[in-house]
Parts: C-alpha cells; structure tokens; sequence
C-alpha cells in the first residue's frame, strides 16, 4: 500500500494568528476550501479562509481590539485585517432547502466541521486542515485531487438543483487547473444546465471570467460546448456550424475555441475571441460556387455580445472596448504610418494594440495561415505602431499646437465652425500635410476660411 504523506501547508504567520486566536479562545478553528486544494496542488494560494464553529457573536468578542470588517457578521463572516491582508473567518454553516436553484432558503449555524464541509461544492474544495490536526478530508477530495477529479460532494444532481452556479463552477475548475470531471458529475451537468440560466448575471460572469483564462480552457469550450450553449443559447448555432469557406479550416465552434486560446489570458480579449463570430450563422449565405460569406457579420455579433454582457451586468467601460473589439475585428490594418495614426485617432493605442492581438488569434484560428506567419504580422505591426508613437504624432484635438482660443484670437467667431476647423486641422495634421505647429496651423486656418 501507498501511503498518503501527511501535506504540510504553509500559512502566513498572520493567517495562522487568526487561527490561534480562535484556539486560544477555546474553539475549533480550521483553513478551508480554494487555499487547502492550492496547497495540495502545490501552488501558492490567494487567499486563506478560515472556518470556525464560534459563532458570529463569538468571533465579534474574540476579535475585539483587532482591525476586523464586520459587513457580513450576520452571515457569519468576519474580515479579520492583518497588515493589510484580509482574512475571511466564517462560522461553521448548514444551508436549508433551496427552492430556486441559486440560494438556501436559510442558512443555520453549527458546531459541526462534516456539515460545514458537505455543503461544500466539490470533493477537492471540501478538504479543511490545522496546523496540529492535520488534513480533515471526510470526502475524499485528496484521492479525487491525485486523480485530477472534479467531483461533487454528494448526489450530483441535488447539488446542482440548490445552486445551479456550481454547474459553471465545476467548468471553471477544471479550466483553471486541468482537471476532469468526475462521470457522474458531468453527465448531471450537461442535464442541467439550463438551469444556471436562472442564476444571478454577475456570478456567471465571475466564473466565466476565470473559465475564459483557465490554462484549459480550449477543451473545456471544446467538450462542453453544449453547456456553456445551453447557458448561453444565443451561441447554440455556432456549434457545428459549416462555415463553407477556403479560409477556414475549421467549423465555427472549433474556430472559436481555437481563436480563445491564441490570444493572452485577459478576460475582456477572452470574451472578445469567444463572440467575435457569434453573428456568423445570421448572417450566412452560399454563392453560385458553394462558398460561404457572412457579409455584415460584425453587427450580429456585436447584438448578441451586447446581449450576453447586459445580462451578466458589465461595467461600461469593458462593454464597450469588447464591442468594439468585436465590431473592428476584421478591420484591414496595415503598418501604414497614415493608416496606423487614422486607426490611433479613431480608438486609441490600446485599443488599437488590442485590434492588432485580436486580428493576429482570429487568422491563427482559421487554419489556413501559418502561425508563424501571424506572429510575423504582429511583430511587424507593433513594431510600426511603436516607431509611429516613438515620433509622437498628433492624433487628438488635445494634441493639436493650436486650440479654439488661439483661433478666436486670429479673429474666428465661436462655435460649431470652430470646432469643425480645429477638426479640419486635425486631419490635415494626422495626414502630414501640414505640421503640427502653430503658426502652421493659424496660416492653414486662414487659407482654409478664405480660399
Ligand atoms: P478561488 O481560489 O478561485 O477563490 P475558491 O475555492 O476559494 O477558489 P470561492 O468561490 O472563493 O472559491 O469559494 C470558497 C469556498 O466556498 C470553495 O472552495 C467552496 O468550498 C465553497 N463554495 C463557494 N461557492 C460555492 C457554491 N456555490 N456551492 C457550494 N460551495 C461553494
Ligand atoms: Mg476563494
């Protein structure tokens, strides 16, 4: 027999004060869930949550003089603030009945550390550990962690009928950390997904996130495109989707997948990549020869990306760049210094640098070209557009020599005219017809009033 050697964490002092603290006050006080799994995984954890059967009153008196944030005492959280770094200790729970597949229709306190662990999602997330105790592991999360096992504690079904979040959770996991699910499990899954439909926009979007740039991502999208579609039904037409094209290797779905994992693990680029071509299958149709197009496709997708984001709440800033992104993908760019400053006007260097990402994932996922040849594409882009910056060129009315007050001072009246000339001005700027100076400037304003 193979014996299991006994794991070792190692907690920051400050965590392990937390956890002495409660000790010394006479209760049971264990780390708990993401921060034992990392542990065991071997990677260094994010956070150290800490769960305790001293209840919220109890905490709130052992913690008295400590710098703690009290916003979800009555949950039976306490933040307890050590140099800065919070620690999350939580009073040992039992969620009551769930009625609408996203929350207990009561939470109950315990003193007992099983109850607390079997409400828990997944065997690799319901282990807790102390520093004389050991591993409590009462489900097996050890063995299913060796085995690379995303399992659910319990029957998986009436798992995923409490909260159906953990259907998407249980994708993100694996994603994230390159594990597979439990048969079982999975197969509950794909019955159910439907259900995390009902779930709260924002939670989805927490997990979608992280699902997006988990090093697995690619064949998590891959093997369960069916459910992530039932989630997200708009993309349903995508799956399988013949796209009837010399361009492209592959069908849309694979494509898209493939697309995902060409481009850095940044949610708002992840997101980008997964409905770039969303609005293809609308916007289909087959010519005399047989070939596919999908004239226009960039507004579709841009719909049903506005869609999904509205749902799951994105902030605006996100919503809009990934729109963005997704209109322009296919936006020709060239490393043509006039084009490049056009293009830098038009979105900015960020998001021009994004456009240039984008453009370089979306030809490396068609199959068709060479890697190699894309990664030549972007070199060379980023290249141009750094010699271009490197000069620093006018591409923004703030970053004229002249402004409205210099042309209301040569005598212009103001208002609209003098916004369309300084606009005027721009252009002539950005396409190196006139310098960016200021006598230049105010004679081109003259010249172009009175021709
Ligand atoms: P991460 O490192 O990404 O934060 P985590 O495992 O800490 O991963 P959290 O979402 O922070 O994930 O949740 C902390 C713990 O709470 C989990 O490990 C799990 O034990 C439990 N948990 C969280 N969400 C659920 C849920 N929806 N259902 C059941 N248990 C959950
Ligand atoms: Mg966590």
């Amino acid at each position: 027999m193979c014996a299991r050697t006994e794991p070792r964490l190692t907690p920051p002092d400050d965590a392990l004060r937390v956890v002495r603290r409660l000790n010394a006050a006479g209760h049971r006080a264990y780390f708990v869930g993401g921060c034992v799994r990392d542990s065991l995984l071997g990677l260094m954890p994010k956070d150290w949550d800490i769960c305790t059967d001293a209840g919220p009153d109890a905490m709130a008196e052992v913690f008295q003089g400590w710098h703690v944030v009290e916003t979800g005492l009555k949950h039976g959280t306490l933040t307890v603030m050590l140099n800065h770094q919070p620690y999350e200790v939580t009073t040992f729970r039992v969620d009551g009945a769930y009625t609408d597949h996203r929350h207990p229709d009561s939470v109950a306190f315990t003193d007992d550390l099983r109850e607390d662990l079997r409400r828990r999602d997944f065997t690799v997330n319901a282990m807790a550990w102390h520093p004389e105790e050991g591993l409590i592991d009462l489900f097996h999360g050890q063995e299913d962690l060796q085995a690379g096992l995303i399992r659910c504690v319990g029957d998986p079904r009436e798992r995923f009928g409490e909260d159906a979040l953990r259907i998407l959770r249980a994708l993100r996991f694996a994603a994230c950390y390159g594990l597979s699910i439990e048969d079982e499990t999975a197969k509950a899954m794909r019955d159910m997904a439907e259900d995390v439909r009902l779930v709260a926009g924002e939670r989805i979007r927490v997990e979608m996130d992280k699902l997006l740039c988990g090093r697995a991502a690619e064949s998590i999208l891959r093997d369960y495109a069916d459910v992530i579609t039932a989630i997200f039904p708009a993309l349903k037409p995508m799956v399988g989707f013949d796209q009837k094209s010399p361009w492209h290797h592959w069908e849309l779905w694979e494509h898209t997948v493939r697309a995902v994992g060409f481009i850095a693990p940044d949610p708002l680029l992840r997101w980008v990549m997964l409905l770039h071509d969303s609005g293809k299958p609308a916007a289909f149709t087959v010519d005399e020869q047989g070939v596919g197009h999908a004239f226009g496709h960039q507004q579709h997708s841009v719909k049903i990306a506005a869609r999904l984001f509205d749902g799951m709440h994105f902030d605006t800033r996100t919503r809009e760049r990934a729109l963005l992104l997704i209109e322009k993908h296919d936006l020709s760019m060239t490393p043509d210094a006039k084009l490049l400053t056009r293009q830098l006007n038009r979105f900015g260097e960020e998001a021009v640098r994004q456009l240039i990402a984008v453009h370089c994932a979306d030809g490396k996922a068609k199959g068709t070209v060479q890697p190699e040849t894309m990664d030549a594409w972007a070199s060379e882009m980023t290249e141009a557009l750094d010699a271009l910056l490197a000069q620093k060129p006018c591409f923004t009315l703030s970053g004229l020599a002249v402004k409205g007050s210099d042309l209301i001072a040569a005598g212009m009246q103001p208002g609209k005219q003098l916004g369309d000339m300084l606009q005027r001005l721009l252009e002539v700027v950005m396409d190196g017809e006139v310098p960016n100076d200021r006598e230049a400037l105010l004679r081109k304003a003259k010249e172009i009033q009175a021709p």
